[in-house]
């Protein structure tokens, strides 16, 4: 006899699969992603297709600053959307002048510059040390090595690792690079060349290593002293993450002369739009004004929308006095994980970072690690990730922490939990 119904289809409807086939198939495989595919989120909660909960101590990346989905992000961005999203910029508009006003005033006297993202920003501070030095035919910036600074060409041949490199020479001339935290190898590096110093307040890729307060004050020092730009890449380690607005003035607290520490220019990204993509650049007075008309542009950027949002980001940051918590949440979480490190020494090295930037390094040999494969840094974050929790692996061996500025303490001892899980079964 014929059968009148059909069969059911003889592959089992599975949706992760199936996502991740349309990315073999159709994504340029640039990243070699991790085995989950997300869902939604809420807070620090996150689901993936299958529902599994994670709770998420990568935040994107140090991007999302109040967490998943926020009710304050939709509400900004349905207001701003229904007046103006974008007019380009051969106009004005007030989302973009509050923006800059407020960020001036987190800073100092200075102005702004928005851009989509955070190797933009760090093309616009490239593009003013070259003009800031272009009359005296300076042009060369010193970096540092195990810095980060984004992945367009001039990104790449001014982050301080070979590995974004590769494949891509001849890099854009005019960057150089020196050891972190090393004032003497900034100063034996400057030539008659250099225009400018570009360093992080707190290495992010390069493994969570804040600068000392020691370097920054010298830094400032070399350049007063060279006529040159001191710029600072705060893309991720900014916007109140070290429990300041600025890293820079969370390391030099109390110390002296410390709060008449400025910098010439900084950069931005990440934590300023949560999410929404958003960049910026802070230029001090002086120089402020040197990127004169028709000399920098960008369609997109500073749009009405973007900075909408970007605008009640900072709002509730100060409302809700995130700054504070990053600095409490951030000693705990940290604190825990350096009992954590006493506790298991074979499988934690140490433990760094500032406010929610924290960095757990793995110690050299974990036995489950050793033969060949992906870094131990991938591999302890492919454990965290079946306990249920999201890091970000950095360098081989270090793991981080960038959680969203409203974590709460509970979710921080959540986290510590899992973590102590893992790093147990690594230990026994
Ligand atoms: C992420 C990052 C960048 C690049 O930002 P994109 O938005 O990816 O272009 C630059 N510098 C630092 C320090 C970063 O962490």
């Amino acid at each position: 006899m014929k059968e009148i119904v059909p069969q059911p289809p003889s592959i089992v409807h599975n949706e992760m699969a199936e996502i991740q086939s349309l990315f073999n198939k159709n994504v340029i495989p640039s990243y070699g992603r991790f085995d989950i595919v997300l869902s939604h989120g809420s807070g620090s909660q996150l689901w993936d297709v299958t529902g599994k909960r994670y709770l998420d101590l990568g935040g994107g990346i140090a991007v999302c600053s109040l967490g998943h989905a926020p009710s304050a992000i939709t509400e900004a961005l349905i207001e701003q959307s229904r007046k103006l999203v974008h007019v380009s910029n051969l106009y004005f508009h007030a989302p973009q002048g509050r923006l800059a006003q407020e960020l001036v005033n987190l800073i100092g006297p200075g102005k702004c510059f928005f851009t989509n993202s955070g190797v933009e920003a760090n093309e616009g501070l490239f593009k003013l040390a070259r003009k800031f030095g272009h009359d005296e035919g300076r042009f060369e910036i010193i970096t540092t090595y195990n810095s980060f600074h984004g992945r367009t060409l001039a990104g790449i041949s001014a982050t301080g690792q070979d590995k974004v490199k590769k494949g891509f020479e001849p890099m854009v001339p005019g960057f150089r690079h020196v050891p972190y935290n090393d004032l003497q190898a900034m100063r034996d590096a400057i030539s008659p060349a250099t225009v400018a110093i570009l360093v992080e307040g707190i290495q992010g890729e390069g493994g969570v290593t804040p600068a000392t307060p020691e370097y920054l004050l010298g830094l400032r020092q070399l350049c007063d002293e060279k006529k040159l730009l001191l710029m600072m890449d705060s893309v991720q380690c900014g916007h109140f993450r070290s429990g300041r607005f600025q890293s820079y003035q969370r390391i030099l607290e109390g110390v002296p002369r410390g709060d008449k520490f400025m910098p010439d220019a900084i950069s931005m990204a990440k934590s300023l739009g949560g999410g929404f993509p958003i960049g910026a650049f802070w230029v001090r007075q002086p120089y402020a004004d040197l990127l004169s008309a028709g000399t920098h542009g960008t369609t997109y950027g500073g749009s009405p929308l973007a900075c909408a949002v970007a605008l009640k980001i900072l709002e509730v940051i100060q409302k809700e006095k995130l700054a504070d918590n990053a600095r409490e949440v951030g000693a705990y979480f940290k604190g825990g994980l350096q009992a954590l490190a006493q506790k298991y020494p074979s499988v934690i090295k140490t433990v760094r970072g500032l406010g929610l930037m924290v960095g757990m390094e793995l110690a050299p040999s974990i036995p489950a690690f050793s033969g060949e494969g992906k870094t131990p840094a991938v591999r302890f974050t492919n454990l965290l990730h079946e306990a249920g929790l999201i890091a970000i692996p950095a360098g081989t061996h270090i793991l981080r922490f960038l959680p969203a500025l409203n974590l709460h303490k509970d979710e921080a001892a959540e986290g510590l939990k899992i973590i102590e899980s893992v790093v147990a079964k690594l230990a026994s």
